[in-house]
C-alpha cells in the first residue's frame, strides 16, 4: 500500500497511449493496490495508471459504490446524454462542462484477468468515460465547453 504521486497536466505521459495488460502479475495488484490509495487519498471518483505514470490500461474508480477495477476496458455501448461539470486529480482546482452519455456498457478483465461487462449510469458513466479517454492520452480539457472554472475541494469530486 502506497500513495504514489499523481502527475499533472502537462506531463507527456498522460498523452500516450497505453498498452493492454496481458497478464496480470505481482507488480501489476501492487499497482492496482496503490492506485485505489491514491484515489482515496485524493477524494478523486476515478484514477487511470498514466496519472500515476504508468503506460498501461488500468482504471480504479469508486463513486461511492465501492471500489471498481477495469482492465482493458473497451466502451461497447453508450446511450443518452449528461452535462455537467468535471474536473480530473491531473488538473487539481479546475473543473469545466463536459458532455457525456448518461449509461455505458463496459467490457473489461478484472484483476483475476476474468472478462466482465459493467454498466454505468451518471456519474459512474461519466467516470467510466474520463478514464478510459486518459487511456488513450485524452483529457477531458480537450471535450470543455466553455471555460474551465475554479473549484473548491471541499466541495467538489474529481475524476
Ligand atoms: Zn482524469
Amino acid at each position: 500500500m502506497a500513495i504514489r504521486e499523481v502527475r499533472e497536466m502537462g506531463d507527456d505521459i498522460l498523452t500516450k497511449p497505453c498498452k493492454d495488460v496481458t497478464k496480470m502479475t505481482l507488480r501489476t495488484k501492487i499497482l492496482i493496490e496503490d492506485m485505489l490509495d491514491t484515489m482515496y487519498e485524493a477524494m478523486g471518483v476515478g484514477l487511470a495508471a498514466p496519472q500515476v505514470g504508468i503506460l498501461k490500461k488500468i482504471v480504479v474508480i469508486d463513486v461511492g459504490e465501492g471500489p471498481v477495477v477495469m482492465v482493458n476496458p473497451e466502451i461497447i455501448e453508450s446511450s443518452g446524454e449528461q452535462t455537467g461539470d468535471e474536473g480530473c486529480l491531473s488538473l487539481p482546482g479546475k473543473a469545466g462542462q463536459v458532455t457525456r452519455p448518461n449509461y455505458v456498457k463496459v467490457k473489461a478483465l478484472n484483476e483475476e484477468m476474468e472478462e466482465v461487462i459493467l454498466e454505468g449510469e451518471g456519474l459512474l458513466a461519466r467516470a467510466m468515460c474520463h478514464e478510459v479517454d486518459h487511456l488513450a492520452g485524452k483529457m477531458y480539457v480537450d471535450l470543455v465547453e466553455g471555460e474551465l472554472h475554479d473549484v473548491n475541494y471541499e466541495e467538489e469530486e474529481e475524476a
